[in-house]
């Protein structure tokens, strides 16, 4: 017999190896396998099994070194999942294999944990007690035994008077597995019972249930999915089928993970990227085993090993996490449609603001759609006002980054006690230039989209079609001189604000703010605890999250996400502006929510300011149309690489970029704007479309 083996490598080959005999039987597919490679051993999966045509080899082959785990890794469904996203992203299939399962789980040295576990032996030996002996007897009896440390650290004795106790015979002292548990004091915490679902809760679900495709839960925010996605979950383990749940790295919060938790019990595991080796490699070796049913975790949850999977939840759906950016560049939502089709589960992909291709999907017939119009608990939808930044602002030197009517409700807010959250999407990459008088951006003739400025050599680019200009002095449209590449960060609002609110206590919540460990959920606890007045962050703190007292949002630059060069700039902004509108009002008081933009006339930002999903989708889908981009066709990205132009060469990069050519020059190492591209004035096309 024959096996093909997956070795991470990368080389997008698999590697024969012949079995051998006393083998044979216990052999599978999907088995983690250590077989000889060159002077070395490694390891692999197993990937086909076969018999070999007789007489056909003239050459020799290694026969494999062992089976690491009979257990196998993957299921042949899983292994069929492997294999059709490495052919759908063109990654080998090495590379979805390595995403697909931790690496904590297959190195070398992985295992589960074992320590001394001591338990009171069920007929002591009649030996001599002393008092002291007795008492530690009887201490073990009273907590039913326990590891080695712990007793010894809480009975203050030690290892060796412990052992004593063994050799008498009085107690049974003997290596136990002990469960490296990511949720710790949380599996304590009382469990919760279903909430009577209302109608349009009762009508989700009877969707989710009926539906023979993948279902669109699209409910606004505070519609009450998660209690959705956890009774239709209670069925499936009712059945005895086992669930995953993929939510965004980013809402993957201690307050997701309990909702779960407190429902399921130690049904539930986590695999997040916040674990500890250990912590995952128990996690996942509890899902397997079957210990574990439902699997909360982001993208690559969805190759969790669960068994007789019967429903997938995609939570927020249309986040842009869900795609991984390097090889194997799968988007995780549409494996877990994949999945569900393969493993004949149901697939629930929930959403406030879908995402134009899952929403194209449902009027295409492809997906069913469940609808939540109204928010389930307690609370309104906020009252939306659009401020227009680019009439001038009176008032102070601030103005330019808080409007007199948002400056105001914030002051009224701080009057009567209320929070308030101040949004301002500055993502660290490029931004674009702009206008500090008119608010426009200095844009690309030919793609209509705005040039990034690149500081080093003093160039607007495209990162469309390469194109660029050097960058101008004055402002293309209104010719005043007041061109500005520097954004507003939070850094520089939140010093604005607090001179504006002396008294104000400001938490700011951005990627420098959180960079320690837990201090993610500090700030939001601090700030739940009302200990704050006003959180001020970046798009950290625009989902998932539920504040009774938060009855003001303030967007401080809407457009910024806006002027993104990509094609999909549109439906973020749209997608951030209502997850955002949707940290309002989530309880007993209304909410308020301010949008500032320069632009307040983009569809975008109108409709985001209506909460009119589908009038943003009705315009942004015919623009995708027109332009032919997706969901309309396949974007794709070849960049190709070589030292010299003439030969080309392919390297394995892509970008949102069209086909670019870039050569490097021999001798500096760098190169000059010119050798790259000419400017705009003599445009050149080298390049389509690549659909
Ligand atoms: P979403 O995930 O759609 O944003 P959530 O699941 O967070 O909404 O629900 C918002 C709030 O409504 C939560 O506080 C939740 O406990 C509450 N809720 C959900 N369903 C019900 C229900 N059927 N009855 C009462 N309260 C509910
Ligand atoms: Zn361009």
């Amino acid at each position: 017999m024959l096996v093909r083996v997956a070795i991470d490598l990368a080389l997008d080959r698999l590697f024969t190896y012949e079995v051998p005999k006393e083998l044979e039987k216990k052999l599978a597919v999907g088995q983690l396998l250590s077989v000889p490679f060159g002077h070395r051993t490694a390891r692999g999966f197993a990937m086909e099994l076969g018999e070999e045509e007789l007489g056909k080899r003239t050459y020799s082959l290694k026969p494999i070194d062992a089976i690491v785990d009979e257990e196998p890794f993957f299921s042949t469904r899983l292994l069929e999942l492997v294999r059709s996203l490495a052919a759908y992203t063109a990654a080998p299939v090495e590379s979805v294999l390595k995403a697909a399962v931790p690496a904590a789980v297959v190195k070398p040295n992985a295992r589960a944990k074992e320590l001394y576990f001591i338990s009171p032996a069920l007929a002591p030996a009649p030996v001599p007690m002393t008092a002291r002996r007795q008492w530690l007897y009887d201490q073990i009896v009273r907590l039913g035994g326990g590891w080695m440390q712990q007793l010894c650290r809480e009975l203050k004795t030690t290892p060796a008077s412990l052992k004593e106790l063994g050799r008498l015979g009085l107690v049974t002292i003997a290596p136990r597995q002990k469960r490296r548990d990511p949720l710790g004091n949380m599996r304590r915490i009382l469990p919760t019972k279903p909430l009577p679902l209302n109608a349009e809760q009762t009508a989700a679900l009877g969707v989710i249930s009926a539906a023979a495709k993948p279902v669109l839960l699209f409910g606004v925010t505070g519609s009450g999915k998660t209690e959705v996605y956890l009774q239709a979950i209670a069925k499936e383990l009712e059945s005895d089928r086992g669930a995953i749940v993929m939510v965004p790295e980013i809402s993957l919060t201690p307050q997701t993970v309990r909702r779960f938790a407190s429902r399921f019990g130690d049904k539930v595991a986590v695999l997040h990227s916040a674990l500890s080796d250990g912590e995952r490699y128990d996690e996942w070796h509890r899902i397997r085993s079957g210990a574990a049913r439902v699997v909360v975790g982001p993208r690559s949850a969805v190759f969790a090993p669960v068994r007789d999977l019967g429903l997938i939840v995609v939570d927020e759906e249309h986040d842009p996490s869900y795609k991984q950016d390097d090889n194997p560049r799968y988007n995780a939502r549409d494996a877990a449609v994949l999945r569900g089709k393969i493993e004949g589960a149901r697939v629930v992909l929930g959403s406030a603001t879908p995402s134009l291709e899952t929403w194209h999907n449902v009027s295409l017939g492809k997906y069913d759609l469940a609808e939540m119009k109204c928010r389930a608990g307690a609370g309104t939808l906020p009252a939306v006002r659009l401020v227009d930044m680019s009439a001038p602002q009176r008032g102070d030197s601030s103005g330019a980054i808080f409007s007199r009517d948002l400056l105001d409700a914030v002051k009224l807010r701080l009057d009567r006690h209320e929070q308030t959250i101040l949004f301002l999407n500055r993502r660290g990459y490029s931004r674009s230039v702009t206008c500090a008088v008119c608010g426009a951006t200095v844009d690309c003739p030919a793609c209509s989209l705005p040039y990034t400025y690149h500081r080093a050599d003093a160039c607007c680019r495209c990162h469309i079609c390469g194109g660029w200009i050097l960058t101008p002095k004055v402002c293309p449209a209104c010719g005043a001189p007041a061109l500005q590449y520097k954004g507003i960060g939070t850094q520089r609002a939140e010093a604005a604000l607090a001179k504006c609110f002396p008294n104000a206590k400001i938490l700011r919540m951005d990627a420098d703010s959180t960079s320690r460990k837990n201090s993610h959920d500090d700030i939001l606890s601090a700030f739940r605890r009302g200990e704050a007045d006003v959180l001020l962050g970046t798009q950290m703190i625009a989902k998932g999250l539920d504040f009774p007292n938060v009855t003001l949002v303030g967007v401080l630059n809407a457009d910024s996400s806006l002027n993104m060069p990509d094609f999909r700039a549109a439906e973020r902004t749209f997608q951030l502006l209502a997850q955002v509108s949707g940290r309002a009002g989530r309880a007993e008081l209304p909410g308020e929510v301010i949008i500032q933009s320069y632009d307040p006339s983009a569809p975008a930002i109108v409709a985001a300011a209506r909460g009119d999903f589908a009038a943003f989708a009705k315009e942004e889908l015919s623009v995708r149309e027109e332009c032919f981009f997706p969901p309309f066709c396949h974007l794709a990205a070849v960049n190709l690489r070589s030292k010299d132009w003439r030969t080309g060469g392919i390297a394995g990069r892509s970008s949102f970029a069209r086909p670019r050519f870039r050569r490097l020059s021999r001798r500096g190492g760098g190169f000059s704007p010119s050798a790259r591209r000419q400017p705009h004035s003599a445009p050149q096309s080298t390049s389509t479309p690549s659909a």
